[in-house]
């Protein structure tokens, strides 16, 4: 069943199990009360450190990963660089070059967090006794559109390459309704459902208590807003954070350093890692090659090694 059915699939289910006794009775009780409050309250943030940590040890957090937890050094891999990938093969039906490119450079490409206090801010958390999952778009078998098997081993070892562990025994036992979960894989839940909000709805109605409060930082607007009408509709205490630090690198992304970078990256087999000083004077040495020189010219080259596979 692909997602767009899905959801509507789970619409017509919430609104009937609503209308029904199959429902636990208090999530029940608490979303139909929150209905008449439609207003959702979410804070645009640019550091870890602008969050004031919860008291309480019933908290739970729901941290997104990518741009959120890790980022890439450089252009290469990034926000932008996955938004102007897509554009700029769109015409190009070979293969799904955005997948092919994005899962070669995650599998080989360093990381790095996307603050310096990011791995300390989650350990923090976890000390402290926190409920602290991962909660990312990202799925357990499947890259973008691309079925694929170990992205959830692909994503903890990333995950682990920058400090960052959410794999935690106690969590399964303090949390049996949420972790006893297909979706649920070492402290993170592969959203099989867009956007998040649509997805904790789901785990939630399939939960036999709810948790006292949620708070989930997120890079993407739209995923914040979901989560916080979703928290919203179950009548569940939140703080929702729209987390921007990835934003000013996203606003200065050169499509010219970024083809430099995926094509040494590409044609070394992943061993040459171009920063973007090194690009930008590689682009000053050869004004004459410019961003799509260096697209199109590895573009045939994953031609011929597609081929010869
Ligand atoms: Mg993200």
């Amino acid at each position: 069943m692909n997602k767009t059915i899905f959801k509507l699939f789970l619409f017509v289910v919430l609104y009937l199990t609503c209308n029904s006794t199959i429902f636990p009775t208090d999530l029940f009780a608490s979303a139909a009360s929150a209905n008449s409050s439609q207003d959702i309250h979410i804070v645009k943030i640019d550091s870890l450190n602008q969050i004031v940590n919860s008291k309480s040890t019933q908290t739970i957090y729901f941290l997104d990963i990518d741009d959120t937890l890790f980022d890439f050094p450089c252009m290469l891999g990034s926000k932008a660089w996955r938004k102007y990938i897509i554009s700029a093969t769109k015409d190009d039906f070979t293969e799904n070059w955005h997948d092919v490119f994005s899962l070669f450079i995650a599998r080989n490409h360093p990381l790095e967090t996307v603050e310096v206090l990011t791995s300390r801010f989650v350990q923090e958390l976890q000390m402290k006794g926190c409920g602290v999952f991962g909660l990312t778009a990202r799925e357990r078998k499947i890259w973008y559109d691309t079925p694929m098997d170990d992205i959830d081993l692909l994503t903890i070892s990333q995950l682990e390459s920058v400090g960052i562990n959410f794999n935690n025994e106690s969590l399964t036992k303090a949390y049996p309704y949420l972790t006893n979960n297909p979706e649920y894989f070492k402290g993170i839940f592969f959203a099989d459902i867009e956007p998040k909000g649509e997805y904790l709805l789901k785990l939630f109605k399939d939960a036999s208590q709810l948790p006292k409060k949620v708070i989930f930082i997120d890079d993407k607007q739209s995923q914040v807003e979901s989560v916080a009408a979703a928290l919203n509709l179950l009548g569940i205490s939140y703080e929702c954070y729209w987390y921007a630090a990835t934003e000013e690198k996203a606003a200065r992304f050169d499509p010219l350093i970024a083809n430099i970078q995926l094509y040494y990256f590409w044609i070394s087999g992943g061993k040459r890692v171009v920063c973007d000083e090194e690009a930008a004077s590689i682009a000053e040495q050869y004004p004459e090659r410019n961003a799509e020189y260096y697209l199109q010219s590895l573009l045939n080259d994953a031609k011929t090694k597609m081929i010869k596979q």
